[in-house]
């Protein structure tokens, strides 16, 4: 299966992507490391981008002329897009941890860290913990940023 490029992360990051390769874009996400990396480059990208909350309407309303709506009638004002987006993350990041946790990799971990002690070499669990543990603090950091 093909990569997909930091710009089209961007992309997705903005939920400017359609359906059909949302879905193909987050069963990547699963299965590749790479594509996880750039995709957290690529939220965080966008973190920038973004006017505040409180930010000019101006910028707002230029953005909603370009989203092209399936149903005109509906106009949803920007600022909940934005929080709805943030909750979908955060829901993807949860939602990472949960697949960790019922795979049984956090306790396999558990019997894997005595032995990791002794010989010192990266897991593949360990990789996976740190990358779920940076995708939260992401958040966490984008709360923050928006709680200012
Ligand atoms: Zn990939």
């Amino acid at each position: 299966m093909r990569h997909i490029a930091l710009e089209e992360w961007k992309m997705y990051a903005k939920d400017e992507t359609d359906e059909d390769m949302r879905i193909e874009y987050e069963e990547h996400l699963y299965s590749c490391d790479q594509c996880m990396v750039l995709y957290m480059e690529a939220v965080d990208a966008v973190q920038e981008d973004l006017p505040s909350i409180e930010g000019p309407s101006l910028y707002t309303d230029e953005v909603m002329e370009r989203i092209p709506f399936e149903n005109s009638d509906v106009r949803k004002p920007s600022r909940k897009r934005w929080y709805e987006e943030k909750v979908f993350h955060y829901v993807l990041a949860t939602a990472m941890t949960l697949i960790l946790m019922a795979t049984g990799i956090f306790s396999e971990l558990l019997k894997v860290t005595s032995e990791f002690e002794k010989n010192r070499q990266p897991s593949i669990t360990e990789n996976m913990l740190l990358k779920t543990t940076a995708l939260l603090d992401g958040v966490e950091k984008v709360e923050e940023q928006e709680a200012e």
